[in-house]
């Protein structure tokens, strides 16, 4: 597909950084259904000498930039440091760069987040609880502010109840298995009907 097709997805004078970006290299980007694993990924296919690049199609445009930056870092990386650790140094000082620059193109209350999060960027945005709690809201995530011990919620679509809060982290039980699991309080779960009706 070409760049253009891109557009929809992305924030608005997104397109122009993305093409930038990429031109100089032989890519295709596919724009993947929802994976509960990731958000987005890069690869490089040897046989056919080109750059791929994945990302979820229903991710709110400023998480899709943000994330498809994240896999376009990977790329300039494999290209200049093809040794280079996947999210090493290098890689981090290339997505800094390519966040940096295109900052002015997020939503204006995004913008700090993206300038916090440049300074050290992690593989995963959700080790960040603001990030997470920004797009709470446009990904239908609920947190476990609203769950008392015995509530039930859904996670990567297993059920589990919440059994209790311990410091930062939440105690909690697989319906299915009966094995327990510590969540973090920023992890993505979903509430299930929990009235007692
Ligand atoms: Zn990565």
């Amino acid at each position: 597909m070409s760049l253009a097709t891109l557009e929809k997805y992305l924030p608005k004078d997104a397109l122009f950084y993305v093409e930038k970006w990429l031109q100089p290299f032989p890519i295709e980007i596919r724009i993947s259904r929802n994976r509960e694993s990731k958000l987005g990924d890069y690869r490089y296919h040897p046989i056919k000498r080109c750059h791929q690049i994945s990302v979820n199609y229903n991710l709110p445009p400023d998480l899709f930039f943000f994330v498809l930056s994240h896999e376009i870092a990977h790329l300039l990386v494999r290209v200049s440091f093809p040794r280079a650790q996947a999210h090493g140094p290098e890689w981090k000082n290339a997505y800094r760069e390519l966040l940096l620059e295109s900052v002015l193109v997020y939503q204006e209350d995004f913008q700090p987040l993206v300038e916090q999060f440049s300074t050290n960027p992690k593989a995963n945005f959700s080790v960040s609880p603001e990030i997470v709690n920004y797009f709470r809201p446009q990904t239908n995530a609920s947190s476990f502010d609203g769950l008392k011990s015995g509530n039930l919620f859904e996670f990567r679509q297993q059920r589990y109840q919440l059994l209790e809060k311990k410091k930062k982290r939440y105690l909690c039980r697989n319906v299915s298995t009966g094995k327990e699991y510590l969540f973090q309080a920023c992890a993505e779960i979903k509430i299930v009907a929990n009235d007692s009706r």
